[in-house]
């Protein structure tokens, strides 16, 4: 089997004093691969994205990106190393257009990189999303919320991810833009990115996910493939 490209290994987590929210989680994420991560609110899906790039810091256990451990490194220099995290919300530059805030995320790249990637990232993108073509002179702030996640989306990939974290990319929006925001996932691993896609909405991610994992009460309560854990067996998983 190929080395994972991300991996947890027996990783706890707290807040400052607390119970650990996070415990003993060990999961890995192989090249070309898309894992679901559900889970109900407050189960612990969030802490661990950020745990697992490089936002919070482990307790015990490590995480490792291209089997290096992670530690002691920053969310920023772990997404120029090519593991960027999309976290909840759109995150957008409201006064800036569609091409500006597409310029802006490619400048994290550094200096050399800069102009390469973007006229080729751009047209990956707006291949991905005609209507942020259409739309690209135009404020995002104006853009409705399913393009601005789009938009969100297109930024995280214009800085040449080899792994995104993804918190529910489909929070808010209505299902044909789900459909959309979904397929064009898809469309992602074909080119090789792997990803880690939270989601309340396990249905939608079980569509199109390579594995599933249910996450309770801080740890891992079942894994497999989306057919094994569909109907009673995920509800079981869920709520225990
Ligand atoms: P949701 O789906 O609601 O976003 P989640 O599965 O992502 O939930 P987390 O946000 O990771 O869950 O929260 C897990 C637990 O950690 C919850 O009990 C929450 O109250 C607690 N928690 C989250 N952030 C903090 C924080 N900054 N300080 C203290 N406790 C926190």
């Amino acid at each position: 089997m190929s080395t994972p490209l991300l991996e947890a290994r027996d990783l706890s987590v707290s807040y400052g004093r607390l119970e650990p929210v996070l415990r003993h989680v060990s999961l890995a994420l192989r090249p070309g691969e898309i894992l679901g991560l559900v889970g109900m609110n407050g189960a612990g899906k969030t802490t661990l994205m950020r745990a697992l790039s490089g936002g919070l810091k482990a307790r015990s256990g490590e995480v490792l990106f291209q089997s290096a451990s992670i530690q002691g490194r920053t969310t920023a220099t772990l997404a120029r190393a090519g593991l960027v995290i999309l976290p909840e919300g759109h995150r957008v530059i409201r006064p800036l257009t569609v091409d500006e805030n597409l310029e802006l995320s490619t400048m994290s790249l550094g200096r050399g990189r800069v102009r390469a990637r973007l006229n080729a990232t751009r047209e990956l993108v707006y291949g991905l999303f005609p209507i942020l073509r259409e739309r690209r002179h135009q404020l995002a702030g104006l853009l409705s919320g399913g393009e601005q996640q789009m938009l969100s989306l297109a930024r995280a990939i214009v800085q040449d991810p080899k792994v995104l974290l993804l918190d529910e990319p489909s929070l808010g929006l209505a299902p044909m833009v789900i459909d959309r925001i979904y397929e064009s996932l898809g469309s992602l691993r074909d080119k090789g990115i792997s990803m880690l896609i939270v989601e309340q909405n396990s249905q939608r991610v079980a569509k199109t996910c390579d594995r599933l994992i249910v996450l309770r009460e801080g740890v891992i309560a079942a894994e497999g493939s989306p057919d094994m854990l569909a109907g009673d067996r995920l509800q079981a998983a869920y709520f225990g």
